[in-house]
């Protein structure tokens, strides 16, 4: 079970007043927790069978704007209702929240009771299934990085986001003095994620002052996904109720280093991992290296699962750590993809490319699209990249930025037949208006460089 609470602990759980609130959720495209909070015992009476959305859930931008071009819903299709199907086994006590539990949806059509194929979470779901039919499951782990802020969320909205000042002075990686000052955040962020069933490894400084990491133990794709996105909604509410604030932005500041969020991938028979040969070279197997062979392919044409917005493409910049190029190293931080675990049993690939805003379902389904592809082709892997990736002009490019990828996911043969056109033609309209947008803005920076001097 990937929660740690049945239907029938809750039940008793809601006699003894233990719980007295469900937080009935689906993920929106941007990744986030939406959805209701139910007395409990209408839950246990009714909702947990279903429950239902107005169907832009899945058509609106962070804002909640409601913009025009999705095939799935509209003004003139009166924006009607999808189904809420709670998944029972993601139930989880939610201890940071008075005597709350949390479940899952899945998003079914309200009429035909069919998965919406757009949902993050059924995207996931098609890619395991694929690798299923060959045999194999995924094991991941996507890392996440943040910034903490001293003022509150209402305080710097209301300075207009102009007097941030990060939790700690000065580049906190791995420093035990500056982060044992942020324990009042961050012991109750891994205690009481690891209460609700998410398996917290650590969370350590990370390279920035303010900058911090919380690492998960890696488990099958989906419940990897549901782990990330709980922990990054707790990192935020936790962090709300010390009156601080937490961003996910992949880079608030120019001259700071930016958040990722690296995804590690190994292939697995039960127990066997797939990615391991003792006599292979650096002890990958050939399915790893055709897996491999396949994200790198096919990099271009996935990124915007990984940077999803305008501010994720200013994140890729030379000596950061962020990679700009889709090549592979050996335990080498600059490349966009490393080889993690040499030999050992925990053989695993590592994307470096995600920033820290990315939807880990969407992520994680397109990086598993590009692989299953690399294997369906057995595409042969080039030999690993050594050195400073950034100085190396042979290798490849990420798209960089935000137009461009929107155009390498629309060309996307391989995600047309992996995902089919109706996905991908409805994330290219969620990336296309978020280009809109943009360009209406009248940035701070247009101003100050030509208000005096044009
Ligand atoms: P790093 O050097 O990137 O900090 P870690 O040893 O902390 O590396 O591992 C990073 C992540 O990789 C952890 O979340 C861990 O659970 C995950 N991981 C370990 N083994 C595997 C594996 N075989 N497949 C996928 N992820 C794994």
């Amino acid at each position: 079970m990937a929660g740690n609470l049945s239907f029938d602990e809750l039940k008793s759980a809601a006699k003894s007043g233990d719980i007295d609130t469900v937080l009935v959720c689906c993920v929106d495209m941007q990744g986030r927790l939406m959805g209701k909070r139910f007395h409990v015992q209408n839950f246990i009476d009714s909702s947990h069978e279903e429950t239902h959305c107005c169907n832009y859930m899945l058509a609106t931008d962070l804002e909640m704007a409601t913009p025009d071009g999705y095939a799935t819903t509209s003004w003139r299709a009166g924006y009607g209702d999808y189904v809420m199907k709670p998944d029972l086994t993601t139930m989880r006590r939610v201890p940071w929240l008075e005597a709350t539990a949390m479940v899952l949806c899945d998003l079914l059509d309200h009429k035909t009771h069919k998965p919406v194929p757009q949902s993050p979470r059924e995207m996931l779901k098609i890619q395991i299934a694929r690798l299923k039919e060959l045999g194999y499951e995924a094991m991941m782990a996507t890392e996440l990085e943040f910034f903490l802020f001293e003022q509150s969320y209402r305080e710097l909205a209301q300075s207009g986001y102009r007097e941030l000042t990060p939790i700690s002075a000065y580049n906190e990686d791995y420093h035990i003095l500056q982060t044992t000052k942020e324990e009042a955040i961050m012991r109750p962020v891994r205690n009481h994620l690891f209460a609700a069933g998410i398996p917290v490894e650590n969370s350590k400084g990370e390279a920035e002052a303010g900058q911090e990491e919380l690492n998960i133990r890696y488990a099958e794709a989906l419940d990897c996904a549901d782990h990330h996105t709980i922990a990054k909604h707790a990192v935020k509410e936790i962090t709300w109720a010390h009156g601080r604030s937490a961003t996910f932005l992949p880079k608030w500041h120019p001259n700071k280093v930016g958040s990722s969020s690296h995804v590690h991938m190994s292939l697995w028979q039960g127990k066997t991992p797939a990615f391991r040969d003792e006599n292979g070279e650096y002890g990958m197997s050939e399915l790893m290296r055709h897996f491999m062979a396949g994200l790198i392919e096919y990099a271009s044409d996935y990124t915007w699962f990984l940077a999803p917005y305008v501010n994720s493409y200013k994140r890729f910049m030379k000596g950061t750590f962020a990679p700009t190029r889709t090549v592979w190293s050996v335990d080498n931080r600059t490349a966009g993809f490393r080889l993690c675990g040499e030999g050992s049993k925990a053989v695993r690939v590592e994307c470096r490319i995600g920033g820290s805003d990315m939807n880990p379902y969407l992520a994680q389904a397109a990086l598993l699209a590009a692989g299953i592809k690399g294997i369906e082709d057995k595409l042969e892997l080039a030999p690993p990249t050594g050195g400073d990736v950034y100085e190396n002009t042979e290798a490849r490019h990420i798209p960089s930025t935000l137009r461009a990828s929107t155009e390498t996911l629309r060309n996307s043969k391989m995600l047309r037949e992996a995902m089919g056109d109706a996905v991908v033609d409805h994330y290219v309209r969620c990336a296309e208006w978020e280009q809109e947008e943009f360009d209406k803005a009248v940035t701070d920076w247009e101003i100050a460089r030509g208000f005096e001097r044009v």
